[in-house]
């Protein structure tokens, strides 16, 4: 049986004017990434590994850190301030913390590089949408892994 979302995820749910002319001045402010207001976006990222569901108003999708940087200085701005922003990764989370009804900013469609590996001092630089097991496949071959490993404990 396939589950469906319930009444406060409903399609009938209008999106606010506040957020529509948000994502309308950084579209033209020139963000690179996805601009999600769809429903099909909205439901996929209206649930996250908890019991919960809360319905965003829109996802975006970075391409880098400077699409971040003109997210956060939009949101910074007197008409926007109301705007809320909330950050997903792996969206694996148990208790909700990535959901929202503001706007979803997901880094893992395009912000998942490794930027470095440092065996010597057992450090690595990662851009945020790196997932773990993503991480311990690149650092098996140096005999390392980013912990917990839950099939060795
Ligand atoms: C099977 C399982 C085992 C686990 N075991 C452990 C454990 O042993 N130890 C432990 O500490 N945790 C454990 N966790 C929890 C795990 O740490 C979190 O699920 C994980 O860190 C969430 O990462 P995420 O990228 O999926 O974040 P999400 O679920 O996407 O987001 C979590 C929160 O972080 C915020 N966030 C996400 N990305 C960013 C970002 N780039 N910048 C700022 N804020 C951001 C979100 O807004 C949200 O509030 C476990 C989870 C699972 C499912």
């Amino acid at each position: 049986m396939i589950a469906s979302l319930d009444s406060r995820t409903a399609p009938f749910e209008r999106l606010n004017s506040r957020y529509v002319r948000f994502l309308d001045v950084l579209r033209a402010r020139g963000f690179e990434g996805e601009i999600a207001p769809d429903y099909a976006n909205r439901t996929v990222l209206a649930t996250d590994n908890s019991i919960y569901q809360r319905l965003p108003q829109a996802a975006v999708f970075p391409k880098h850190a400077e699409d971040l940087e003109r997210l956060a200085k939009l949101a910074s701005e007197l008409p926007h301030r109301d705007i809320v922003l909330t950050p997903r990764g792996g969206g694996t989370g148990t208790n909700g913390q990535s959901l929202t009804d503001g706007i979803v900013v997901d880094v893992s469609r395009h912000m998942n590089q490794i930027k470095e590996i440092d065996v010597e001092a057992r450090r690595v630089r990662v851009q945020a949408g790196v997932v773990k097991d993503q991480l311990n496949a690149a650092l098996k071959p140096h005999g390392l892994f980013f912990a917990p490993e839950l099939f060795h404990l």
